[in-house]
């Protein structure tokens, strides 16, 4: 039931008549939300750019940039937004979709996103796939809480940012999934932008588009052309190209030029490099050359200095108590807390209630009960493991020892008993028959490595965002 009309921003913007609330402030709740039930790539890809519309005779109205994420939302997540927007408003509506052009959000701040494709040479609409990503405004360094666990990746991004390739090059960001690799990617792009030099930030999977398209097309002398007019090269989440060999390709060519012509490349992944297996060891040697920097979960401490500074950015008043509630009970990532304090921000603001212990223990036990984990099944980890650590199922059950297939077992062995609760024989089984005392060993030493390995930690953290989404 898409309906993809055209309406200007300025219509999308005006307030609905009979709108018993205004339908920013439903979807700004509804966003905070569904931010913390879908991966960051779904949120990011098809809901951050979309908006509340209209809200009236018990329809609500989505904005969307595009014919492709109306449809992409209404085939894959209308129930899942449907259920978010009834809970919200307390009633059942109907959800409808619409492209609005123009496409600023609601919401959006007033200064204008800083293109991140200035291109030099005109050829960069013909070779990206997606229009022009643009720097988002908020991910600047004055927004950037600086902690315990982010400060050398941070301290690598400044410098970079204030000599681009000449100290670092490459810098190598990896962390899990919301700690700010994105943000710090952004913050870069700003800080070479504003002064005067042309980075281009880019997802793995724009850059991926972009060069399958132009190898379609003939176009890849213009693809070329493009990144390579670039001062920079933000590449975002390189994690996405694993295994895909003409890929690698491109980007190892890519790669090279702007590295020999002196120009920075910073580049962020999910895992660290020796993780990212199924990559040319040309390209992966190649990423290891520079600078490698983590970014780990933040401490308590660092946690309720990034909730301050959220809340602060809201507009509405936090209790101290508020925050330290809010701290110690979300610690997964950044983006939950983000998450978890706009939703807070949103009911009240919704409910006219000011924000107290009260309003977030209720708020909290209800989110917390919808994202309780649930018992994964066998397949799901052993699929889990397989696609992240690139080893194929047969492989994973049979009787390789390789180093990195080892890892993988024996992680899937941790995983099979702690999240699917199988017991030590029931996990040998699914592992294509391994006896009870090598999963019982392969679950200590996990436990074990977990604790002093920071690197497998995230790995474990990984692996498990994904079985949760
Ligand atoms: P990643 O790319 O690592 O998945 P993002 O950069 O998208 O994470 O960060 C998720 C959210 O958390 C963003 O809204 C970002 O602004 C915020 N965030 C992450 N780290 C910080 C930080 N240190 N200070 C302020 N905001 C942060
Ligand atoms: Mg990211």
């Amino acid at each position: 039931m898409t309906t993809a009309t055209t309406q200007s921003a300025e219509q999308a913007a005006r307030p609905a008549a009979s709108d018993e609330r205004r339908p920013g402030d439903v979807w700004q709740a509804v966003l905070g939300d569904l931010q913390l039930k879908v991966t960051r790539p779904s949120y990011e890809t098809w809901l951050r750019d979309t908006t509340g519309v209209r809200y009236d005779d018990g329809e609500f109205v989505v904005g969307t940039p595009n014919t492709f994420v109306a449809e992409m939302l209404e085939q894959r997540m209308y129930s899942l937004i449907s259920d978010a927007v009834a809970r919200i408003v307390a009633k059942d509506v109907e959800v409808r979709f619409e492209v609005v052009s123009g496409g600023q959000a609601e919401s959006a701040p007033d200064s204008a996103p800083t293109p991140a494709h200035v291109a030099a040479n005109g050829t960069s609409s013909s070779t990206v796939d997606r229009p022009a990503t643009a720097l988002n405004p908020q991910y600047v360094f004055d927004t950037f809480i600086v902690g315990r666990s982010n400060e050398l990746a941070h301290a690598a991004a400044r410098a970079v940012s204030e000599n681009p390739g000449s100290v670092y090059n490459p810098l190598f960001i990896y962390s899990g999934v919301g700690l700010g690799k994105t943000h710090m990617l952004h913050a870069i792009g700003h800080r070479l932008a504003s002064r005067g030099l042309t980075p281009i930030y880019a997802t793995t999977e724009e850059f991926t588009n972009g060069y399958i398209r132009a190898i379609r097309e003939g176009t890849t002398d213009a693809f070329r052309a493009h990144y390579r007019s670039a001062d920079a090269l933000l590449l975002d989440d390189i994690q996405f190209i694993i295994g895909k060999q003409q890929t690698q390709e491109g980007f190892f060519h890519t790669f090279n030029a702007l590295h020999l012509a002196g120009k920075q490349v910073v580049i962020t992944s999910d895992r660290p490099v020796t993780n990212l297996t199924l990559l040319e060891d040309r390209v992966s040697s190649r990423l290891a050359a520079g600078l490698v920097v983590d970014i780990q979960t933040p401490d308590l401490e660092m946690r309720i200095d990034i909730l301050r500074a959220k809340a602060s950015a809201t507009g509405q008043q936090f209790p101290d108590e508020v925050l330290d509630l809010l701290a110690g009970r979300v610690h997964k990532n950044v983006r939950e807390l983000e998450g978890t304090l706009n939703k807070i921000a949103a009911y009240a603001h919704l409910t006219n209630n000011p924000i107290s212990v009260d309003l977030v223990k209720k708020t909290l036990a209800d989110s917390l009960a919808a994202s309780a984990r649930r018992k994964v099944s066998e397949q799901e980890v052993v699929d889990a493991v397989c696609s992240y650590f690139g080893v194929d199922d047969d492989v994973l059950k049979g009787r390789r020892r390789d180093k990195q297939t080892a890892l993988a077992r024996q992680v899937a062995m941790f995983l099979l008993r702690e999240d699917a609760h199988l017991t030590l024989k029931a996990t040998g089984l699914a592992l294509g028959g391994k006896d009870h005392t090598t999963v019982m060993h392969a679950c200590v030493r996990i436990a074990a490595l977990a604790n002093d390995d920071p690197a497998l930690r995230q790995d474990l953290i990984n692996i498990r965002e994904s079985l949760d989404s």
